[in-house]
């Protein structure tokens, strides 16, 4: 990593320290998702940062994935987590907590267990060590506190307009030889009441774009040509859109899915339907650790 992509990633995390205070402020219990969503990615924008995904807003047992559509009208309620990501000219701060909204002991000590597994990983985190030695430190603190961790989530490597990029952080310990090498990680431990394994749900609108080709529908080209030009490689929803180019564009979404343009997420569900918590932070490897995000 040169300077200026260390000052990117600092930049970014920044934004996303102050996005989550913002967060933590405005949301209530019952408050609507879709306004929820709305202010935190406004308030990126007016940090001067860019959202490097929809905000995500994952009640109980969906683990990640949910965000708001443009007619959303779900409440915030339960065991709430909220995943935010900023990026100063591709450069990403992936950060997420939880929130317990409905005051149940439970809640409460999922929540603490995740944030003691990614404290706990982030101490284990150096050059050179074994990617397994970090998942052993998060399932050792999700298992003590009587959860289980989800195993197929992980942290992951960030790349310059890249989510998930090279490396994968396990949430247990998978023996997987591979060490951490220098770079920009986020690190995001789920902790749960159920089997620890998420299945694929509902279809989230969230996309991501695939791969340009040709397309026949008008408006079709000029959302693809937006696309490539704000979000790059980068995630984005309906939502955001429909915010552009009204619900006609729902239309032209659905042709450019067809057609392998672009590919939609599915919503992560716990397996057994029970409660999921999530913490993440974003760190960056040299010869130091340093956290970003907090
Ligand atoms: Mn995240
Ligand atoms: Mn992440």
């Amino acid at each position: 990593m040169n300077k200026q992509e260390i000052e990117n990633y600092r930049k970014a995390g920044k934004i996303a320290k102050e996005a989550v205070k913002f967060a933590r402020e405005i949301i209530k219990k019952d408050s609507n998702l879709l306004e929820i969503a709305e202010k935190i990615e406004k308030k990126i924008e007016e940090l001067g940062g860019k959202c490097a995904f929809p905000v995500n807003l994952s009640i109980n047992e969906i683990a990640a994935h949910y965000t708001p559509s443009s007619n959303d009208e779900k409440k915030a309620e339960g065991l709430l987590k909220i995943d935010i990501g900023i990026h100063i000219q591709g450069y990403i701060a992936d950060t997420a907590f939880s929130l317990d909204l409905e005051n149940l002991e439970e809640n409460k000590k999922l929540i603490e267990a995740c944030e003691l597994a990614l404290q706990e990983a982030i101490k284990t985190a150096k050059k050179d060590v074994r990617i397994s030695e970090i998942g052993k430190s998060i399932h050792k603190k999700i298992t003590e506190a009587g959860f289980s961790p989800i195993r197929n989530l992980s942290g992951h490597q960030l790349g310059n307009y890249l989510i998930h990029a090279g490396l994968t952080i396990p949430n247990y310990d998978n023996n997987n030889p591979v060490k951490l090498e220098e770079g920009a990680y986020a690190i995001e431990p789920f902790a749960t009441t159920g089997e620890g394994v998420v299945r694929d749900g509902a279809k989230s609108g969230i996309y991501r774009l695939e791969e340009r080709k040709a397309i026949r529908d008008n408006l079709a080209r000029e959302i693809l040509n937006f696309i490539e030009k704000e979000y790059k490689t980068l995630p984005f929803c309906e939502r955001w859109i429909v915010k552009k180019f009204s619900s006609r564009a729902l239309m032209s979404l659905r042709l450019m899915e067809q057609a392998g343009i672009i590919s939609q997420y599915s919503q992560l569900v716990e397996k057994s339907g029970k409660k999921v918590s999530q913490a993440e932070h974003t760190i960056l490897v040299s010869d130091k650790i340093e956290v970003t995000t907090n």
